[in-house]
C-alpha cells in the first residue's frame, strides 16, 4: 500500500454503527489507511464479518458488542479500545436507525424514544466519554453522523429529523466548548446513501430505488465508501482548521431547500 495512503498509521478509530452500510465501509477505510479501529455494533454478526474484511486486507481491529444507548456499555467500549490499542485519535458516531415514513401524529410514543436513543443520546454518550479520554491525551477527532435531514425538514421524518437536528447542533455548541483543547468536533450530513438502511425503505426493487435516485440531482445514489472518506478527510490533520462544521454530501440533494 502507498504511503499516501498510511495517513493514519499508529492511529486509533472508533466507529459506531461499524457493521453496515456508512459505519463499514468508514471502519475499512480507516483501517486501510492504517489505523487500528474498533468497530462497534450492536449486531455481533455484522461486525464480526467487518473485522474479518479488516484482518483479512491485512489491517488491524477490534470488535466490541455495544448498545451505544446504553452508558455502561459505552464506557466499556471506550475503555477496552484503550487498553486494546493504547489511545483515540479519531471517533466516528454513525450507529442510526430510520424512521418509517408517517405523520407525527400518528408516530408511536416508544418509536421517538427508540429513534432518539439510537440517534442523538448515543452521540451525546459517546462524545461525552470520548472527551474524557482526548482531554486527557490533549487531541483528538470526532465525526458525528448527522443527515441531511439534520439540515433541512423532511415531510413524514419529523423524529429522525428532530434527532439529527440534534446531532448537528450539539456537534456544533461541542466544537466551540473544545475548539480551545485541541478537539475537533464535526458533523456529517449525507444524502441518500446506498446502504441496508436505505434499502429497508426501497424494498430492493428498481421501482422504490428509482424513486429515491429521483430525489438525486446528480442521478444516484451515494456510495457509503464516498463518505467514508468525508469522514477520514474530517479526523485528518488536512482539516485541522475546521470544526463546529456540518459538511453536507447529499449529490445537491437539499441544495436547493
Ligand atoms: P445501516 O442500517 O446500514 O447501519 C447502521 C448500523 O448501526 C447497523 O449495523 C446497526 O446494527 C447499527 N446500530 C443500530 N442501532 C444500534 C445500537 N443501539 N447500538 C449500536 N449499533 C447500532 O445504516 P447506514 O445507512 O449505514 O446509516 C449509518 C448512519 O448514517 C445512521 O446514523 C443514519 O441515520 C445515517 N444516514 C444514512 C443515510 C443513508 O442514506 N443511508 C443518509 C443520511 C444519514
Amino acid at each position: 500500500m502507498e504511503a499516501q495512503s498510511k495517513k493514519f498509521s499508529g492511529k486509533v478509530a472508533f466507529v459506531t454503527g461499524g457493521g453496515s452500510g456508512i459505519g463499514r465501509a468508514t471502519a475499512l477505510a480507516f483501517a486501510q489507511a492504517g489505523a487500528s479501529v474498533a468497530v462497534i455494533d450492536i449486531a455481533k454478526s455484522a461486525l464480526d464479518e467487518t473485522v474479518a474484511a479488516i484482518e483479512a486486507a491485512g489491517g488491524k481491529a477490534l470488535g466490541i458488542k455495544c448498545d451505544v444507548t446504553k452508558s455502561d456499555e459505552v464506557q466499556a467500549a471506550l475503555n477496552k479500545t484503550v487498553e486494546t490499542f493504547g489511545g483515540l485519535d479519531a471517533a466516528f458516531n454513525n450507529a442510526g436507525i430510520e424512521q418509517p415514513v408517517g405523520l407525527l401524529a400518528d408516530v408511536p410514543e416508544d418509536l421517538w424514544h427508540r429513534v432518539i436513543g439510537v440517534n442523538l443520546t448515543s452521540v451525546f454518550l459517546c462524545m461525552k466519554y470520548q472527551l474524557e479520554i482526548m482531554l486527557k491525551n490533549g487531541k483528538g477527532a470526532i465525526v458525528n453522523t448527522s443527515s441531511g435531514a439534520g439540515v433541512t425538514a423532511i415531510q413524514g421524518q419529523a423524529v429522525y429529523c428532530a434527532s439529527k437536528f440534534g446531532v448537528t447542533s450539539m456537534s456544533k455548541a461541542a466544537a466551540i466548548e473544545y475548539a480551545g483543547q485541541n478537539i475537533r468536533i464535526n458533523a456529517l450530513c449525507p444524502g441518500i446513501i446506498d446502504t441496508p438502511m436505505i434499502g429497508r425503505f426501497t424494498h430492493n426493487t428498481d421501482e422504490g430505488r428509482e424513486r429515491m435516485i429521483a430525489q438525486e440531482p446528480v442521478g444516484r445514489m451515494g456510495r457509503p465508501e464516498e463518505i467514508a472518506g468525508a469522514v477520514l478527510w474530517l479526523c485528518s490533520d488536512d482539516t485541522a482548521f475546521m470544526t463546529g462544521h456540518a459538511l453536507v454530501m447529499d449529490g445537491g440533494q437539499t441544495a436547493g431547500m
